[in-house]
């Protein structure tokens, strides 16, 4: 769905002024120095073990028809990659939940005046790219309304809440208009839901030629990026999971809410190309755009309303309620079989999806094969869990009705969650995630090859931002525009995720395909095998690692870092300062480095490491707390279901991360008394998960209970 590492302004974030030299010979974190050496040759083999010939064949069966969730097309999916896990051995299971997924059946445009014709909604087939020629599925939102509207068209720039404001301003309303809105800058479901809110009887979103056509590219066929009929699908629920199930498990007789209570559109929303977005906008008259309105094309562009007028019609099918399918494989661990890590990635799309995402199940497949040959029957400590989503695009449903579906297991055992969602569409490397699992991702990156042949995946990240000495590359926030949102926004769960970018346009497409693919993302699927290789490292070493290398200095210099800010708009609203948020970060931070002290001498000085599962096992229990304890039951004000109270997706943009949701929100909704209370709130859950630092540092230093003599 949304890549947010991937569209991030290059930088440096400041970490600490620690020599960047080999740690070669140092013992691995969470490791004993015996422990280490083979943990070390382990993973050697596994990075070694992906390969871009079985990536190309994967990547090619994937890729090569349309598969939207909910269709045959996508069951074959889930045939094809329960068959190749099986391949290896893996316990595979499918997991399917029933859901409401409306299919568009049509969709028409017109242009009504002046000059009345039929607009093209459809992309053409280009004749270099078979695929495209396939049955696409129509350029209809996901979850747009059924229904017909007619009414002068309104430009409207991105749709965001202060474009709105913005028109009110100026005396344009768009009540009983069809809004135009441009992609990009916020999530398209705040456009929809923005432009109803303000009365709109419908709204076209077009891809603009300044954000990911011609001005930035030459266009596809020729070039990578979107051309002048691109159509740009996607879902406009503001949600996550099954719109009728919120907050528990799609199973056949849970109980369904009505559409009226779902956070879904109640007017018809339709994507359409800049080539066609051109018959609406070129004639709209009446006020003059302001200042960065202005879009890409050759032509002045003016706000309306009218005198262009539009028809636009959609019709969805009479069958809304259909079955998704997550597959699920399974490696046991033997030593800590409750603790699970998983890796998953959505295995739906909007058409062929070679970018979107079987680059990144092809990773996931590849990272499998290579954990399961490194390891050569012997088991992991811990249990590993390859998934792949059905309907992500849609709202992460597949992903979401699993968590909810074994919120048991995962909330006490889930150690980590690795998300692949567009491993490949490039060779320049992004990661980001939690700030606790960002210096493993850092080190293992060092040890796997760039896709370009020279050095480390680091090395070149570094050097492509120009990253000082004592700084690292900056990762992206985990707001929550993938599948990574129920595990670390609903349940705390660590998670990280990475991919390897490049120019394009062909994002939500027909033309995301094998030809754009092999032509212009990855063509050698040398960045596919690489994020699998990466993958690989990861889930081994957090498999096997006596104590789980988060790192939460990391974790709490990085909040702290944000405090500043909190004290700003505290400020502004009258609330006082962010000073008590300060203390609390700057003593989790200390209470982290007492562990992380501890953790390192009692793995570096004993050998082996002299302390049995049980111990160990309360220990990594005690870490796990650490971001669960950073989650509340009763979730956000906005949105109950978003439990996490360190980042947000931005209930009124979507795709930008909000930091400190509750007292953002508190903040946005000017109310200082909330703002006060939900700065203690944090503050106190700051208390709580230093204090789980704390009882991992007594669990590994407590004195070892001598079993009692029984008998004589
Ligand atoms: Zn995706």
């Amino acid at each position: 769905m949304s890549h947010p590492f991937r569209t991030l302004v290059p930088g440096a974030v400041l970490l600490f002024a620690l020599p960047l030299t080999a740690v070669a010979q140092t013992p691995l974190t969470g490791f004993t120095a015996q422990a280490s050496a083979a943990q070390r040759e382990l993973e050697r083999r596994a990075i070694a073990l992906p390969s871009s010939d079985s990536a190309r064949r994967i990547a090619r069966v994937l890729s090569s028809e349309p598969h939207i969730a909910g269709t045959p097309a996508q069951e074959r999916t889930r045939d094809f990659v329960n068959a190749e896990l099986r391949k290896l051995g893996l316990r595979v299971e499918t997991r399917s939940y029933r859901v409401y997924l409306p299919h568009a059946t049509g969709v028409q445009v017109w242009r009504t005046a002046p000059q009345p014709m039929e607009l093209r909604v459809e992309e053409p087939a280009i004749a270099a790219d078979p695929v495209s020629a396939m049955p696409q599925y129509p350029a209809v939102n996901g979850y747009s309304a059924a229904g017909e509207a007619s009414g002068e068209v309104v430009y409207v720039n991105y749709g965001l809440v202060e474009d709105f404001a913005k028109l009110d301003s100026l005396g344009v309303s768009v009540k009983g208009k069809i809004a135009i809105a441009r992609y990009g800058r916020s999530f398209r479901g705040i456009k929809a839901r923005e432009a109803e809110k303000h009365g709109a009887v419908a709204i076209l979103i077009y891809s603009d030629p300044i954000d990911d056509g011609f001005v930035t590219g030459d266009v596809y066929p020729a070039g990578p990026m979107r051309n002048s009929q691109g159509v740009q699908r996607g879902s406009v629920y503001n949600g996550y999971g099954d719109p009728s199930t919120p907050g528990y498990a799609a199973t056949p007789s849970a109980p369904r809410v009505g559409t009226g209570q779902m956070a879904i559109p109640h007017i018809p929303v339709v994507p359409i190309s800049y080539g066609t977005a051109t018959s609406l906008l070129e004639g709209i008259r009446g006020t003059n755009v302001p200042a960065g309105w202005q879009g890409g094309l050759s032509f002045r562009y003016h706000i309306g309303p009218g005198p262009v007028s539009a028809r636009v019609k959609v019709t969805l099918d009479d069958a809304p309620f259909k079955m998704i399918h997550n597959t699920i494989a399974t490696l046991p661990g033997t030593v800590y079989p409750d603790e699970v890590i998983v890796i998953g990635g959505h295995r739906d799309a909007w058409g062929a999806g070679a970018g979107d995402n079987v680059s990144g199940v092809t990773s996931i497949l590849e990272s499998a094969r290579a954990v399961v040959r490194a390891l050569n029957g012997q088991p992991p400590a811990r249990t590993l869990v390859f998934a792949t989503w059905d309907a992500e695009e849609w709202g992460m449903l597949g992903s979401t009705e699993f968590v909810e579906d074994d919120s048991l297991r995962l909330q006490r055992g889930g150690v980590a969650y690795l998300n692949l969602d567009v491993s490949a569409t490039g060779l320049d490397f992004g990661a980001g995630g939690s700030p606790s699992l960002r210096a493993l991702t850092r080190e293992l990156a060092r040890e796997v090859p760039d896709p370009r042949g020279n050095g480390s995946v680091y090395a070149t990240w570094r050097a492509r931002y120009a990253v000082p000495d004592g700084s690292e590359p900056v990762m992206g926030d985990p707001g929550g525009g993938s599948d990574f949102a129920g595990f670390y926004n609903h349940f705390g769960i660590p998670h990280a995720d990475w991919g390897f970018g490049g120019p394009g346009g062909v994002y939500h497409s027909a033309y995301d395909s094998r030809r754009w693919m092999e032509t212009f993302g990855d063509t050698n699927y040398v960045a596919h095998a690489a994020a699998a290789r990466l993958a690989a490292a990861m889930l081994l070493r957090l498999a096997n690692a006596d104590i789980v290398p988060y790192d939460y200095v990391e974790f709490g210099t990085t909040m702290r870092r944000y405090t500043e800010r909190t004290s700003r708009q505290l400020a502004s609203i009258g609330a006082g300062n962010a000073s008590l948020l300060d203390e609390a970060w700057q003593r989790f931070i200390e209470r982290a480095a007492r562990f992380s002290v501890v953790r390192d001498s009692v793995t570096r000085t004993t050998a082996p490491i002299g302390y049995d599962s049980v111990r160990l096992g309360t220990v990594n229990a005690a870490l796990r707390q650490v971001e669960r304890r950073l989650t509340r039951a009763e979730g956000l004000t906005s949105r109950p279901w978003v439990r996490g109270v360190i980042y947000a997706a931005d209930v009124d943009n979507g795709y930008s991360t909000m930091i400190f949701p509750t007292i953002g929100e508190a903040v946005r909704a000017k109310d200082p008394a909330l703002a006060r209370r939900e700065l203690s709130d944090l503050v106190t859950r700051i208390e709580r998960a230093g204090a789980a630092l704390d009882e991992a540092r007594t669990a590994l230093t407590a004195p070892m209970r001598v079993a009692p003599r029984r008998g004589r």
